[in-house]
């Protein structure tokens, strides 16, 4: 489905007003494009699979329409129920729908473990009494689900987002054992940053029809400044250190392969004058990465290291910039990892470290986004591997859109 030539704004599509009241209040003057496009397709009822990956606009794009729903239809028991692949993911589309749905009363329940006794409780409780929207990770679901008292009759939507990382973590099993439990008439939404053979087998397993859009191929978000230095693997930590002396920023993300290297890096960047560090890895248990994200998003420290945990789908806004300390392995996840950066209408700047190891992974994401990253010159003082020819100024990417 092509986007249509014409703005569409908000009013255009018909909302509640409480649903409209809840976009103004986010902030929202106009629809992002996978908004543009799928917002519509929604409201329709068709089932639909959107290829669009985060920073898009896409969580908006399917919880406004839902929220219409709910607003418009005779309210009873849960309405929607949202698989996401992370629990970070899931209490950030929770808070997402609490913002959207404030003026509208939507109550919702993020399902995630990990918690306390206390948190299954309150889990079981909502799941028992019905919410109107439960967003879960598909593990922690099952397990309520298999208890049998978690109430989806009236079910209406049921949301797949990031389906593309939700197979690459193993979650097709769980996903489908979790479809024995819903309603077989529903409508059902996917969202994927990737389209791979695996999520059309599973698209056509689970989906009936669907509308296909797709808005951002493998690409850094609109709004990123790219740039990539070679440097040797020792001098990576020194280089960080150097770039960011008597800076002032307030919210930095660098991105390490490993937990080691992201619980050393910590340790290292901490010395840097003017700026606090914090880490963020699967060792820390589930309310401290939640209250390392809070106080992250609170402005309370500047900068947070982190593993892969956190390149996917979590929504902090006005990162500054971002540094990948390792190249990614999987050229995707380079695009999550920058993708921090500029989310929906906000510039950012992102860095990579190239080591001459690491020169080939980085040529593979090169070829992937379809350009030559902008290489920047290294200071005094530092070794360079081997440099590649530079194009004359960073460059700026665009989401292209897919023809046809
Ligand atoms: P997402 O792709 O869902 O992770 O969203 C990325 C960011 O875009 C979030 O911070 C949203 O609050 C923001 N956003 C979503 N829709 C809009 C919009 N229509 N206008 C401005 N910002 C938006």
């Amino acid at each position: 489905m092509e986007n249509s030539a014409e703005t569409i704004f908000f009013e255009n599509l018909h909302l509640h007003p409480d649903a409209m009241e809840g976009i103004a209040s986010m902030g929202f003057s106009k629809p992002t494009p996978v908004q543009e496009q799928a917002i519509p397709v929604i409201l329709s009822g068709a089932d639909l699979i959107a290829c669009a990956q985060t920073g898009t606009g896409k969580t908006a794009a399917f919880l406004i329409p839902i929220i219409h729903h709910i607003l418009t239809q005779t309210r009873s028991g849960t309405q929607a129920l949202v698989i996401v692949p992370t629990r970070e993911l899931t209490v950030q589309i929770d808070q997402q729908l609490q913002g959207l749905g404030y003026y509208s009363g939507i109550s919702s329940k993020a399902v995630y473990g990990g918690g306390d006794g206390a948190g299954w409780e309150l889990e079981k409780t909502a799941l028992t009494q019905g919410c109107d929207v439960i967003i879960g990770t598909p593990g922690k679901l099952l397990q309520h689900m298999v208890m049998g008292y978690v109430q989806l009759d009236s079910l209406k939507f049921l949301i797949l987002d990031e389906a593309d990382r939700m197979l690459d973590m193993g979650f097709y099993e769980d996903i489908m054992r979790i479809l024995d439990y819903l309603p077989k008439k529903r409508q059902n939404l996917m969202f994927s940053a990737t389209m791979p053979p695996q999520i059309r087998q599973m698209a056509k397993a689970i989906m009936h029809k669907p509308v296909e859009i797709s808005l951002a191929l493998a690409k850094p978000a609109e709004g990123i400044m790219q740039s990539a230095c070679l440097v040797q693997e020792s001098d990576k930590a020194r280089l960080i250190h150097h770039l960011l002396e008597g800076k002032k920023m307030e919210s930095i993300l660098v991105f390490a392969s490993t937990k080691s290297s992201v619980k050393q890096l910590a340790k290292t960047l901490a010395d840097i004058p003017g700026f606090s560090v914090r880490a963020m890895h699967s060792d820390l248990d589930q309310p401290t990465r939640e209250a390392t994200l809070n106080s992250y998003r609170n402005r309370e420290f500047q900068i947070l290291v982190a593993t892969d945990i956190l390149s996917r789908g979590i929504d902090i806004d006005r990162i500054e910039l971002v540094i990948n300390y390792n190249v990614p392995q999987d050229a995707e996840d380079y695009v999550h990892r920058v993708g921090r950066t500029a989310r929906a209408e906000n510039t950012g700047l992102a860095i990579t470290l190239i080591s001459p190891r690491e020169l080939e992974s980085f040529k593979r994401i090169e070829k992937l986004v379809g350009y030559q990253i902008y290489r920047m010159k290294l200071p005094d003082g530092f070794k360079e591997g081997h440099a590649p020819a530079t194009p004359e100024r960073p460059h700026r990417s665009y989401n292209r859109k897919k023809k046809g």
